[in-house]
This record gives C-alpha cells, structure tokens and sequence, in this order.
C-alpha cells in the first residue's frame, strides 16, 4: 500500500523471485509456517489484547520459535505483522472476521531478516532468491521492509522503498477528470478523451458467483457439496472482480497522471465524497457496490500517481458541475438522454462534456494567479 508524509513516499516495488533449486522446499515450508504461525499470533493478540512489542514477545517468541520452528529473527518479524495487522483490524469502525493469511508468505523486516545483492536476495538463514524483472528506477533508495508471498504457484517479492516526493511544476493548463458509470472522461475546453469504465467486465464475475451461489443453496445439495469447491470458487469470482476494479483504477489513472505531466497540466477532479454517499442510499447490489468501489479506487490512484509524478492535483466542489452551463452559468434543461441545453444561450453538449468543462472552469478560478498562469490566446 502506498502511503506518504510531507517529505516522502513510501512505494512498494513489486517483482518476481526464484528461489534457488535446492531451497524451493525448504523455503516453501518456512513461509507456510510462518502463515500459520501469523495466524495464530494475530488471534492470541486480539483475544489478550497484547497491543504492545513487550507483551506480544511475552506471549508469542517462545511458541513461535519453538512449535512452529520460526528462526529467532522471522519469529520477531512475525509477531511485529501480527501486531500490525491485528492494530488495524481493531482500529476499523466495521469489522468484519478477524484477518487470516491464506498464502504462504514470510514478512521480512529491513536490515535485520534480508539483504540484496545484485540480482540476488539472501534471507537470514542463507535461503537465496533470483530477482527476475528488477525494477532499477528506485535503485538509488534504501530497501525497507520486504514481503515475500507464494501465489498460484510464484514467489513475489515487495519490496518497499522510501522516495523523496517530487516537486510539483506550475501547471500550464488543467486536464479535467469526470467518472460516471460508464466512462472516466478526460478533457478541458480544447479536447477530450473517454476510457471505459471495469464496472461490466466486474460484475460478469458477480453474476458468476451469485448463480453459483444459488445454484448450491438449494436443499437438494447436501452438505459435503457446499462444502466441497464451491464455496472456495464463489470467493474467487467475487475477489476477481474487485482485481479487476483495482487494476483499472491503477491504469486508468496512470494514464490520465502521465497525459498531465507530459503536458503541464494540473489534474483537476470533483470531490465524489457526497456522490459515494448518494449511491450508498441506493438498493445494494452489485453494480452499485461496483461503481462505489471504482469512484473510490480511481480518486485513490489518481492522488497517489500524482504524487508520485510531481503532478499538481486539484479537488473541486461538485455542486452543478453536470447541470450548470460552462458558458453563461445559468441551470440547462434535459434535452434528451443525457444531453443537456442551455435556455440562455443554447449551448448544448452531454452530461460528460459538460461536467469536463465546469470542472476546469472552476479549477482555473480556484487556482487563478497562484499557480495557473493563463494561456496566450
Ligand atoms: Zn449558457
């Protein structure tokens, strides 16, 4: 997870790893212990309330080096995730089953568990890993903490690194982001883009577990039938679907932070906060829960990739952005679907078109004479 304070970024570089041939087993069994031994401490945790270093180390570093045969060093690494995790758990106001690791994995602190060389990773222990892919960009930073996981039969490897954040240009112009269910369009008063939304390749995949779902729950299914894949199946479309919201809201917005940067804008949004509200109230079902899910992906990666690329991002109020004329500022009126007309000077355009336009009319004003410098004519 990306995160960041004044002076620095925290980004996660991910890459694939191999362990040497003659410690695949070893290495494997290692990092299914420590899953379990994760588990098991994030549970003793939260059931003694141990919330500190002191009293996880109490009741854990023992247990862990000795039944579940932890190396002195992971058994700490181990604790301190467990602690970490069970915190945050606690710490959120709708919680739901208490977080367990399903995957092989092995968390390493910085300095102490691991350290890289070349191409290679040395776990504490002399257990070696090839680096296939390094990611060379951050190579002039220090390595914090690393996670190893084992999925779908591949070791992968993130590593976090501390950046300084880049300063910011003064941006010559404003790229416009509005998202509906459909689209994510881009633009300002010059030009304008439309990538689609993930919300129906998503929701095929809610469909695929909800019919799963039903289908199984008849009484005719006995027990050791819902016992069986299927359950195991439903989670996977359901964690599937979200993937694909995540990612396009990863690419999506690296696209649009990119398109600003090359060009000197300033990336301008509305603020959806009361728009994700808006669909809270509706019926749940799965292609509202999806466009939550999107609207709030896509604000997230948007500010972390502008960040990250030193582009200056604006967040605008949304108050008739869709409904207000750019031109003249009075009400439009409907004029068919999704089209838009204004009764004072007949400007007409979609909803999109004009909901683009209004946030770069109120971005320029928000930002006039403190960073934008206007265009020659
Ligand atoms: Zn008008």
């Amino acid at each position: 997870m990306p995160s960041g304070n004044e002076g620095a970024l925290t980004l996660t570089i991910k890459m694939r790893v191999i362990p040497e041939p003659d410690s695949h087993q070893e290495l494997l069994d290692l990092m299914k212990r420590y899953r379990d031994a994760l588990n098991y401490s994030i549970r003793v945790i939260i059931d003694s309330k141990a919330l500190s270093l002191g009293k996880a180390h109490k009741l854990l570093y023992n247990t862990l080096k000795e039944r579940f045969d932890l190396p002195s060093k992971i058994a700490q690494d181990c604790y301190r995730e467990a602690l970490a995790i069970a915190k945050s758990w606690l710490r959120s106001p709708n919680r739901g089953r208490v977080p367990t690791a399903r995957n092989p994995r092995l968390w390493l602190t910085h300095g102490k568990s691991y350290r890289v060389y070349g191409d290679r990773i040395e776990l504490l222990g002399g257990l070696r890993l090839r680096i296939i892919g390094w990611d060379g960009r951050y190579d002039g930073y220090p390595n914090g903490d690393v996670r190893l996981v084992y999925r779908s039969g591949k070791f992968i490897l993130y590593i976090s690194k501390r950046v300084p954040r880049p300063a910011k240009y003064a941006p010559r112009e404003v790229l416009a982001v509005d998202i509906n269910e459909k689209y994510v369009v881009v633009g300002n008063s010059r030009f304008e883009y439309r990538f689609e939304t993930a919300v129906e390749r998503a929701l095929w995949y809610k469909q695929l577990a909800e019919r799963l779902q039903k289908k199984y729950s008849l009484p005719r299914y006995n027990a050791w039938l819902r016992r069986s894949g299927v359950r195991r199946r439903v989670a996977y479309f359901h964690r599937k679907a979200r993937n694909i919201v995540e990612d396009w809201a990863k690419k999506t917005s690296h696209r649009i932070v990119v398109l600003a940067m090359q060009n000197q804008y300033a990336v301008a949004r509305e603020d959806l906060t009361g728009l994700i509200e808006s669909l809270r109230k509706l019926p749940k079902d799965h292609r509202v829960a999806l466009m939550m899910l999107s609207y709030r992906k896509l604000e997230f990666w948007l500010d972390w990739q502008a960040e990250k690329h030193g582009v200056p991002a604006v967040v605008v109020e949304p108050k008739g952005t869709s409904t207000t004329c750019p031109r003249c500022n009075t009400k439009m009126r409907g004029n068919g679907y999704r089209v838009l007309k204004c009764p004072a000077c007949s400007f007409e355009a979609d909803r999109d078109t004009i909901a683009v336009l209004n946030i770069e009319r109120k971005t320029l004003s928000k930002m006039w004479g403190s960073l934008i410098t206007p265009n020659a004519p």
